[in-house]
């Protein structure tokens, strides 16, 4: 039988929910990641490493949430706290206890955040950065990267990978698309006045799939910035307490002006923040002064932010990456991941290699370099030609067939809860694919 022969047969169950979701949502998903040809598997719980779909399938699960659950699906002690949380209240109308527990649990574990405030997704946390930054210097263009998602906003559509219907050309005016490479990005801050912030992916556009130069890029990016004048914000919504328990910053040891975190940050419920220099940040503080809303004060609105369940989540999540070793035991098995699909590639006879740092992998089917395997030194097009969505495609049904679901089929996202065996069993579907896909 062929793969796609043996996916419509192992998720038989699935097709009747296609057909319900295709006659409910656009596209019939509701997040494009989410598809995978030709048609999704749904899926009905999860546990640990492992998620269930409809027909029972148990799957190695390498989506982990998009990268929001570093310690696997449903880790008791922030289920629990949930579970507690919900019958106490989820929206309890105030300023609550929560939220300042929730803001001390984050601050100590990134000690660049004099101040924090909290958004809903990630999506929001950059936009809010964004516009703190234009606020705080009076100015209005942002240099982002070829690649780097930030979110689904206007201000960080422009090639990051996403379509550019419905964004003004106005905005896409004020949106500098610089090379990740730091004599060009030297150009751009000297002739141009009018830059507000520079933003970028800590571990490089798409989570890593092109790397940066790290840690000597943003290094560099922070150097420049500061002699510049200019708002260097660090995204670490997807390295943010996965790089170390104070992510990429701490990591590196470096001090960006504001920060954005999700994911990680709300244990698995939907949360994200923003944080920085205090100077920065206190353009959000209200004032008596009627004169200060016309002054530049910077306005945050958010029914969610910091919700109980969502702060009670967080908390128990961020303990845990405190205290439990987590991030080490995640690289570890990310590392042994790494060297086992390296190893699968060269049994097979295969062009390819996996590269990644901490615990994401992606994997470069088709080409090989001579990179150390944490850091891929392919210039980025010509990653993004190795692996075409037609590839990435076939690549995640082979995979799903033999029972491990990888992120948008080009990435492993690395969780504290897949052990040693489970690792094994998954180099061992990723060689039985590259056979299939022979
Ligand atoms: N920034 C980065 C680096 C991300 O990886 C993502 C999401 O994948 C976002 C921002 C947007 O976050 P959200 O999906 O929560 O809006």
């Amino acid at each position: 039988a062929t793969i796609e022969e043996r996916y419509r047969e192992m998720f038989s169950n699935s097709v009747e929910w296609y057909e319900r979701g295709r006659s409910l949502f656009a596209g019939g998903i509701t997040h494009q990641t989410r598809f995978t040809s030709p048609f999704p598997a749904y899926i009905d719980h999860a546990d640990g490493p492992y998620k269930y779909d409809v027909d029972d399938n148990q799957i190695i699960d390498y989506v982990m949430g998009n990268g929001s659950l570093l310690m696997g699906h449903s880790k008791p002690e922030i289920i629990e706290a949930v579970r507690e949380q919900a019958g106490r209240g989820t929206h309890v109308g105030g300023a609550s206890t929560h939220e300042v527990r929730y803001a001390e649990a984050v601050k100590r574990l990134v000690p660049s955040l004099e101040r924090v405030r909290f958004t809903a997704s990630g999506t929001e946390s950059t936009y809010l950065a964004l516009r703190l930054a234009r606020a705080y210097t009076g100015k209005t263009k942002i240099v982002k990267f070829h690649e780097h998602f930030h979110g689904w906003h206007d201000y960080v559509t422009p090639e990051s990978g996403q379509a550019l219907g419905g964004v003004p050309q106005e905005i896409l005016g004020t949106v500098i698309v610089a090379p990740a490479d730091i004599a060009a990005v030297d150009a751009i801050l000297s002739q141009d006045n009018d830059i507000a912030a520079v933003i970028v992916e800590c571990n490089g556009a798409h989570y890593g799939t092109f790397p940066l130069q790290n840690p000597q890029f943003l290094q560099d990016l922070q150097d420049l910035t500061k002699r510049h004048g200019v708002i260097f914000i660090m995204d670490e919504v997807i390295t943010g307490f996965r790089l170390s328990p104070g992510g990429a910053q701490v990591r590196w040891g470096l001090e960006p002006d504001l920060t954005t975190m999700a994911k990680i940050i709300a244990g698995g419920q939907p949360g994200s923040a923003v944080g920085g220099r205090a100077d920065i940040m206190e353009l959000m503080a209200f004032r008596e002064d009627p004169e200060w809303d016309n002054m530049g004060r910077v306005a945050q609105g958010g029914t969610y932010n910091a919700q109980p369940v969502t702060a009670a989540a967080g908390i128990a999540a961020l303990d845990a990456i405190a205290n439990e070793g987590i991030n080490a035991r995640a690289d570890a098995m990310s590392q042994r991941l790494k060297e086992g699909l390296n190893e699968a590639f060269i049994q097979n006879e295969v062009t390819g290699h996996a590269h990644g740092i901490s615990s994401i992998i992606h994997v470069n089917l088709g080409a090989d370099c001579s990179c150390d395997r944490d850091i891929c030194n392919m210039p980025y097009q010509q990653i993004y030609d190795t692996m075409p969505a037609a590839k990435t495609r076939a690549l995640r049904r082979a995979m799903l067939v033999n029972g491990v679901d990888m992120m948008g089929g080009r990435a492993f996202i690395v969780s504290s809860a897949h052990d040693e065996a489970v690792i094994d069993r998954t180099t061992a579907a990723f060689s039985q694919s590259l056979k299939d896909l022979r």
